[in-house]
């Protein structure tokens, strides 16, 4: 496993701006970096945006979301499309209805006005409607209820879905299931339609075409062992609410399928760079940082530029859009 401190992605970045085409096999660990490869794709990924209207005790959300998008959108070398990664509301799962209704217009008044490329869509676990309130009736039966609500308003068809560009393939994922018995209301994994949809999908990729994987929350991660103070207890407890409780499956899934290359998440608020089995696994930090009351730990707000290259490799960038 490779932890990346903040001061390693800045570094990064500046020897990223001596040539797009240059090999950096110390970026890429166990990948076999090609001295040719070109770069066929850039994405920014804004990841947990938590946006909600403009509140006292937090650092202008509002304007948050737009100067994030403003500035990917601004690089001189522009990114071809936006993942938005999930948690794009500041919160659904335990608020009334109004006020998530609140939320999810915040979200479409900045979206319609600030965004100009192609954007790809994920949810995250706070774009569920009650999972946290599962006990009141009324509730539970609005057809809005979990994630009737999101992919209303944000017009997804599917909670899940695969498309190619650029000669890659990409998958985009649903980490979010209903878990009434923690106090989340969810876990992280796939359901097993899911999980099925995914080995078919995989299987119909041809193996010489790169696969990257989008979920919100982290397949495998190295930052939630410091998302909060899991040592006290002596043993390394990681709850499924916060990296893919079914891990395990998927992991043997991509091993049998050595195309996917790369997984991108959101969810920790932390960013880290891990490769196992030759995947690499990117948590990308937050948009909203410390949830707009500042960093979190030692990351700011920032998104993500990611170049993807015809060999299968991709390089990864924090960018601290407010500093
Ligand atoms: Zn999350």
């Amino acid at each position: 496993m490779k932890l990346l401190p903040r001061r390693s992605f800045i570094e990064q970045a500046g020897l990223l701006t001596l040539g797009a085409s240059t090999a950096l096999a110390s970026t890429t660990p166990g990948s076999i970096v090609s001295q040719n490869r070109r770069r066929v794709l850039r994405a920014a990924h804004l990841t947990d945006i938590h946006v909600l209207p403009n509140m006292e005790g937090l650092q202008n959300p509002v304007d948050g979301m737009a100067s994030a998008i403003r500035h990917a959108q601004g690089q001189a070398d522009k990114p071809d499309l936006i993942f938005f990664g999930g948690d794009l509301i500041m919160d659904a799962l335990k608020q009334e209805k109004p006020k998530v209704i609140a939320q999810w217009e915040t979200w479409e008044k900045v979206f319609s006005a600030e965004v100009k490329l192609p954007a790809k869509l994920c949810l995250g676990n706070h774009d569920v409607w009650g999972w946290a309130i599962h006990d009141q009736p009324t509730i539970t039966a609005d057809t809005h209820y979990g994630k009737g609500l999101a992919l209303e308003r944000l017009g997804l068809v599917d909670r899940y879905y695969s498309f190619d560009q650029a000669g890659w393939h990409f998958i985009v994922l649903d980490s979010i299931q209903p878990d009434y018995g923690n106090k989340h209301g969810y876990t992280a994994r796939l359901d097993d339609s899911q999980f099925a949809w995914l080995a078919r999908d995989l299987e119909a990729t041809p193996a010489s075409t790169p696969v990257c994987v989008l979920s919100h929350i982290p397949i495998l991660s190295a930052c939630v062992f410091f998302d909060e103070d899991l040592e006290s207890t002596g043993s390394w407890i990681i709850p499924g609410a916060w990296t893919h409780i079914d891990a395990r499956r998927i992991k043997n899934l991509f091993y049998r399928h050595k195309n996917v290359k790369i997984c991108l998440s959101g969810h920790v608020h932390l960013a880290d760079d891990v490769t196992y089995l030759g995947v690499r696994y990117l948590c990308n930090g937050a948009v909203s940082g410390g949830w707009w009351k500042g960093p979190y730990q030692e990351f700011g707000p920032a998104y993500a530029l990611v170049d993807f290259f015809d060999d299968g490799t991709v390089e990864n960038r924090l960018v601290y859009y407010r500093s």
